[in-house]
């Protein structure tokens, strides 16, 4: 078990994967809140039952799975639907995670959490890691990487916390403007403090 957690967070295109992937490559395993967010809905979870018994077969696929643009729609604007299902996924979600930093056996994990501060989750790690860039580049990048256009990720980005309230509460802060070689370096060196922290801890 890794008796020390970094959380990495980030605004959407932000390069939290980037950034994540690089501290892999060093040996340190990773727990990933949005494939954790999946995970608790598969098919034949608890999660999965509780959350077609409430809404119905409405929000099951053809395949049987969880039909997860049709439940968006139905909290969409429903307060106390989308207060529901917080209520059951966020505990779940909390625990998986906890789950998987157990089963860990690098020094130190990374849990990559897109809304850390915004869920409250930084209440689970030792120290936070922002990663940053310039609102203009993250809308940029991450056109492009979706294939979508500006207007649908400014729609995203208002969503989320904003930059500065971001920036004003984490430990240590990643500047992503650096080219991916450069990022390399910075993320060795949080490594090298990570893992004394971690020994420490
Ligand atoms: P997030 O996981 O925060 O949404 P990603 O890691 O997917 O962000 O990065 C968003 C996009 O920007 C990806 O296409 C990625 O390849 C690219 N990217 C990440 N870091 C850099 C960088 N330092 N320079 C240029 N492009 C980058």
């Amino acid at each position: 078990m890794a008796d020390f957690i970094v959380g990495l967070t980030g605004g959407i295109g932000s390069g939290k994967t980037t950034i994540a992937n690089q501290f892999f490559d060093l040996g340190i395993e990773l727990v990933d809140a949005d494939v954790i967010a999946r995970e608790v809905v598969e098919k034949g979870t608890d999660g999965f039952k509780k959350i077609t018994s409430h809404f119905g077969s409405e929000v099951i696929d053809d395949s049987g799975s969880l039909d997860r643009a049709k439940l968006r729609i139905k909290i969409f604007n429903n307060e106390t639907e989308r207060q529901w299902l917080n209520n059951l996924l966020h505990p779940l979600i909390r625990s998986h995670m906890l789950n998987a930093v157990e089963n860990a056996t690098s020094p130190y994990v990374i849990m990559i959490v897109p809304l850390l501060f915004e869920n409250g989750l930084d209440s689970l790690v030792n120290t936070t890691l922002v990663v940053d860039i310039p609102p203009h580049e993250q809308i940029a990048r991450t056109a492009k990487r979706d294939g979508v256009n500006s207007t649908e990720v400014k729609k995203i980005l208002n969503r989320q916390m904003s930059r500065e309230l971001r920036l004003k509460q984490a430990d240590n802060v990643i500047d992503n403007t650096q080219s991916p070689e450069e990022l390399r370096n910075t993320v060795q060196l949080l490594h090298l403090k990570y893992l004394a922290q971690a020994s420490s801890a």
